[in-house]
């Protein structure tokens, strides 16, 4: 029997782990044999892709950087990916901005849900505020200074800690391109072997891509459900108009946005482009977490949409810490959501500030889930929001994690693809060199 190809079976684990979670709340199956049994395939999955991650970002980044051959090229490709970035988190942020303002979702809020939904998550809301009041109580440069870390090592062990790797593959990257060649290559040569040793372990680790997606969906119904069920069903619906809102925002940037910045600048097409990174876009979903996805996104982009490993493995790596279209679109729509639902009014400068915390905070935002809510906080005291604010959209929180991942790790795709066009690769469209990780599905079927 021929197989099924690898999103499909991903898509059939989540459907199954979708209906298994809501089977179980129905038939009141206890949440243990679930949590006990069920998650630990997906904590596994998700770990083993956690587990590569770091040693990627930093094989890749330097040998991405030192591929490039010269310090010039360097500055070209640097340049245009971190314009591409900016340019798609600011219009990602206006498009938030625009929906929120002219929907205004907070304003439909009544006074008495307001309460509970604060009173239901005041206490995960604290946990919250305190993990982001040292933020609080920084100065404006602290982001610059907290992305120099004080001991590599250390920050090397810590996932959340990914933009100081970044940092440090950066300028290990530059200065294998300045010291004698002789001395370089043999480190260029560890760094890479390094590299395909990961790459290599994400093939293995997705053979039990669909368990895992299985396991992570099940249990996410089951935690999500708690004690109460139906309250968390309330509590989702009266927040319906915010997240319909951030969630048109998403489609916005993959239907409309990416489409159009591929179109200006590349000859792929968006449809074949959607299918060759397909799996990594599910796995986004399920994970939340662009970090977790980054090895199967750089696998895609390189084998299915044939962009060259020098541009992959420098924009990829870098666009998985610091390029958020996704996060950065939500943090103004919660931004703005909350002053509305609180009754405060936001004048213009307010608006622009969110522009500009919201593309730090999307940059400073780590690629695992959930890190864009407490970043929210940095949105919030920009324009003096009581921080207590981010209690209101909690609930529908992990959810809008899932979607807004997806298009996190969609915008460096493309941004990837982009600069690997403008920089003469992919001259006919995609490329497709060889198929990742069904070996039973020839190139043709898909062209
Ligand atoms: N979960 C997101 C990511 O990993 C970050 C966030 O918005 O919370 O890309």
């Amino acid at each position: 029997m021929k197989k099924l190809p690898l999103h499909t079976q991903i898509i059939i684990g989540m459907v199954l782990g979708l209906v298994y979670g809501l089977l179980t709340l129905k038939t009141g199956i206890p949440s243990w044999i679930t949590i006990d049994f069920i998650k630990p395939i997906g904590t596994i999955f998700i770990n083993g892709l956690k587990m590569i991650a770091m040693p990627l970002v930093l094989a890749s980044l330097i040998i991405g950087v030192a591929n490039l051959g010269d310090i010039s090229k360097l500055s070209r490709i640097g340049g245009k990916t971190l314009i591409s970035f900016l340019l798609t988190t600011v219009i990602a942020i206006v498009i938030g901005l625009v929906l929120v303002n002219f929907f205004k979702p907070g304003e439909a809020i009544p006074a008495s849900t307001k309460d509970n939904l604060m009173k239901s998550y005041e206490v995960a809301a604290g946990t919250r505020a305190d993990a982001a009041s040292e933020l609080k109580e920084q100065g404006p440069l602290q982001p610059i200074v907290d992305m120099v870390p004080e001991n590599l090592f250390q920050a090397m062990t810590d996932n959340t800690a990914m933009l100081q790797v970044v940092l440090f593959a950066i300028l290990a990257g530059i200065a294998l391109l300045q010291i004698p060649k002789s001395k370089a290559e043999p480190v260029i040569a560890f760094f890479d072997g390094l590299n395909e040793i990961i790459i290599q372990i994400v093939t293995y680790i997705m053979m039990i891509a669909p368990y895992g997606v299985f396991a992570l969906m099940a249990s996410l119904i089951v935690e999500i459900a708690g004690d109460n069920p139906d309250s968390a069903v309330e509590l989702l619906l009266a927040l319906l108009k915010y997240s319909l809102i951030v969630l048109s925002g998403l489609f916005l940037m993959m239907l409309v946005i990416y489409p159009l910045f591929l179109k200006s600048f590349t000859k792929v097409k968006y449809l074949d482009f959607f299918k060759a990174i397909r799996p990594a876009q599910l796995l986004a979903f399920t994970t939340s977490s662009s970090n977790a996805t980054l090895p199967v996104t750089m696998k895609l982009t390189e084998e299915e949409l044939g962009v060259s490993e020098n541009v992959s493995s420098f924009v990829l790596p870098l666009g998985a810490t610091v390029n958020m279209n996704g996060t950065s679109l939500y943090q103004a729509v919660a931004a703005v959501f909350i002053a509305q639902a609180l009754g405060m009014e936001l004048t213009l400068g307010d608006q622009v500030m969110i522009v500009l915390t919201s593309t730090l905070a999307a940059i400073g935002s780590a690629g695992v889930p959930g890190a864009g809510l407490i970043m929210l906080i940095v949105v919030l005291e920009s324009i003096g929001v009581p921080a207590a604010g981010i209690a209101l959209i909690m609930a529908p929180d992990r959810i809008l994690d899932m979607f807004r991942t997806v298009v996190n790790i969609t915008g460096d795709v493309v941004v990837a693809t982009v600069v690997a066009s403008t920089e003469g690769e992919l001259p006919d469209g995609m490329i497709r060199k060889k198929n990742p990780f069904t070996a039973n599905e020839s190139v043709q079927e898909l062209n």
